[in-house]
Parts: C-alpha cells; sequence; structure tokens
C-alpha cells in the first residue's frame, strides 16, 4: 500500500512516500481504508525530533483519519465491511491504575498513531475495534478526519476541564490554529461568548465571519486590557490557549476571579512567569488537558450527530504531497485543517 512514513528525524528530507506492507489486523481489530487524515503539529514534532516518544522507524505519519471498514471480527457487531467510520488515535493498555479507573486519556502506556504505531497517512491502518466509532451522518471524510485530535482536544478542555456554560465568556488565543478554531466552534455551539486572538488581521476576519463575538489584534492590541474593555472590567471565565509562554501572562491577567485557563500546548516556550500572588488571591485554575478519551470522543459525535459540525478545511493534499502539506502547517499562514485526501 501507499504510505508516507518518516526514515530519520530532521526536516522534510526524512519523510518518503512510498510503498509499505497493509497491516496485518489482530483479532479485536478493525482494519480501515482510509479516505482522509489531517496533520497536526505532532506530525511536525514527530519529523524532527521524535524525542521521549517511543517508536521504530520507518513509521508511517498521521493520527486522525476517517475512511471506510475493510476487514472486521466475523463477531464484530457495531461495526460491518463497507461502513463509514472514524478513528480516535490513542490506544490505551487497559490494564494500567488509569485505565482501570476509566480515565483511558491518563494511560501510562498509550499508544497513539503516528507516533508509537504506524499512522493514518497510508491507504490502510489497523486499530482495536474500541478506537473506530461510526462516522457522524451529513459529514464528508474530510470534516470527520479533523475532529479525531482537534476537535477531540477541544471538548475535553471546554467541557471536561473547564466545564464551561452556556453563559460563559471565553478567551480563545491563536485562533486559526487547528484546536483554537475547534474550540470556537464548540463554544459557539454550547451557547458562549466567544473572544479571539491572532496576529493575523484576516484570520480575524474569518473568525468572526465563523461566529466569534470579539477580535483582538495583537500586536498592536493588548489582549488584557481588551479584555477587560470587552467585559466590563470583569475579564473572562475560561481561557483555551496552546500557545504558552508568550501569552501567559496576559492569559493570566485576561482572567476572572475563580477563572479557569486550559493548556494543552506551549508552541513558544513552556516555562512562563507563574503568576503565584495572582493565582492564589484570585483563586485562578490552571488546568492541562491533551487529547481525550473515547467517552469524551463518542460525546463529540453524538453531538454532530444531532447538530452538524463542519470543521474548517484549509488546505487539501494527496500522499504524494505530503512534503508541502507539512510545510502549510509549519508555515502558521493555515486557517483550519490541512488534509490529505488519501484515497
Ligand atoms: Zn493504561
Amino acid at each position: 500500500m501507499k504510505a508516507a512514513f518518516i526514515t530519520g528525524h530532521g526536516g522534510n528530507e526524512v519523510v518518503q512516500v512510498g510503498e509499505r506492507p497493509v497491516p496485518q489486523r489482530a483479532p479485536g481489530e478493525v482494519l480501515v481504508r482510509l479516505r482522509a487524515a489531517t496533520v497536526n503539529r505532532v506530525d511536525l514534532y514527530m519529523r524532527d525530533s521524535g524525542a521521549g516518544i517511543t517508536h521504530r522507524l520507518p513509521q508511517i505519519m498521521g493520527l486522525d483519519g476517517a475512511g471506510t471498514v475493510e476487514a472486521v471480527d466475523a463477531d464484530e457487531t457495531r461495526l460491518r465491511p463497507g461502513q463509514a467510520v472514524v478513528l480516535h488515535p490513542g490506544i490505551a493498555c487497559g490494564r494500567c491504575e488509569f485505565c482501570l479507573r476509566g480515565q483511558g486519556v491518563l494511560c501510562t502506556a498509550m499508544s497513539l498513531l503516528g507516533e508509537h504505531r504506524d499512522g493514518t497517512f497510508a491507504e490502510f491502518v489497523s486499530l482495536p475495534a474500541h478506537n473506530v466509532f461510526p462516522m457522524p451522518e451529513g459529514m464528508g471524510f474530510e470534516q470527520a478526519a479533523a475532529l479525531g485530535v482537534n476537535h477531540l482536544t477541544a471538548w475535553r478542555m471546554l467541557f471536561t476541564k473547564a466545564q464551561l456554560k452556556p453563559w460563559e465568556t471565553v478567551l480563545i488565543f491563536g485562533v486559526g490554529g487547528g484546536v483554537s478554531l475547534a474550540a470556537l466552534q464548540l463554544a459557539k455551539r454550547a451557547g458562549a461568548r466567544c473572544i479571539v486572538t491572532s496576529r493575523y488581521a484576516d484570520k480575524l476576519q474569518r473568525a468572526l465571519a465563523l461566529g466569534a463575538d470579539h477580535a483582538i489584534h495583537t500586536p498592536p492590541q493588548d489582549v488584557a486590557k481588551t479584555v477587560l474593555a470587552l467585559t466590563g472590567g470583569r475579564g473572562v471565565d475560561v481561557v483555551i490557549e496552546n500557545v504558552g509562554a508568550a501569552v501567559w501572562a496576559s492569559a493570566m491577567k485576561s482572567l476572572v476571579r475563580g477563572g479557569r485557563l486550559v493548556t494543552c500546548g506551549a508552541t513558544t516556550g513552556d516555562q512562563p512567569g507563574a503568576d503565584l500572588r495572582r493565582l492564589f488571591i484570585r483563586q485562578l485554575q490552571v488546568l492541562g488537558s491533551t487529547l481525550g478519551d473515547l467517552s469524551e470522543f463518542s460525546d463529540l459525535l453524538a453531538s454532530c450527530a444531532r447538530q452538524p459540525l463542519q470543521p474548517v478545511i484549509d488546505s487539501r493534499f494527496t500522499l504524494d504531497q505530503v512534503h508541502a502539506a507539512l510545510d502549510r502547517l509549519e508555515s502558521g499562514a493555515q486557517f483550519g485543517k490541512v488534509v490529505i485526501d488519501v484515497a
């Protein structure tokens, strides 16, 4: 089968497109014929370093994906050959302390597609039936593929971690990135008021068209001052951010007393000042989050089935154009998901 895989680490030269064996489906697994996948920041990390992530080379890239069931156990009742499906990329061990507690997302032996095992930039992938979900009706393969990492991550941040309420205001940093746009879409569907930030005026215009209530252009605008002006001096209830050090101080200053900051990334640095006095006097909560578990993915898909959701697609590439797709994400110029059309 055709696949895009890394043969080493460091730049686009280590990414190859070529033939790899079709995965052997183990009992309990589903062999999926992929139709679409999307590029995530971790694909760039695996290409450039992969440090700290146990993996063997060559390894097929790609975390999220959607396609059709190619082969499944004869006694499988939930999925049938030919069915359209979407994938949860994290395979939990089922046996560690955290899995036994029902928190597979904290699994100490989590195996992620495209990180610890072969991923979705390929014609086929095989993974446990637990991780394979029927695709919500009314969604295309490209949009469904986008749910598995970014929307799942945003879902957990907003609804599990921050416990966002419909009457609250949320500040989303760096709109245009996959998680930030997903958070905007999901928070608006939940009825919350959304303030977004970006360095790019055109991204802010597009976010406003998607339903954002206010846009902050940084620079020249100061985030915390603008947020306080927009909220009558109060501040926001929830901050969603994955930018890290560059925005941490303004994120903390933008929160109302008792507010919640949820972070899932640190692209500009992971050692900002803690601002402890503000943290305890104003009784703020800082919450870390990564991906989401199977039940959260199931809830996200149920929500999509009830109320159509169209993840924003920035651009489309074929498997042969994977280098250009990775460049597009790395440029930071994208607005929404960079899709790999596999079929
Ligand atoms: Zn586990």
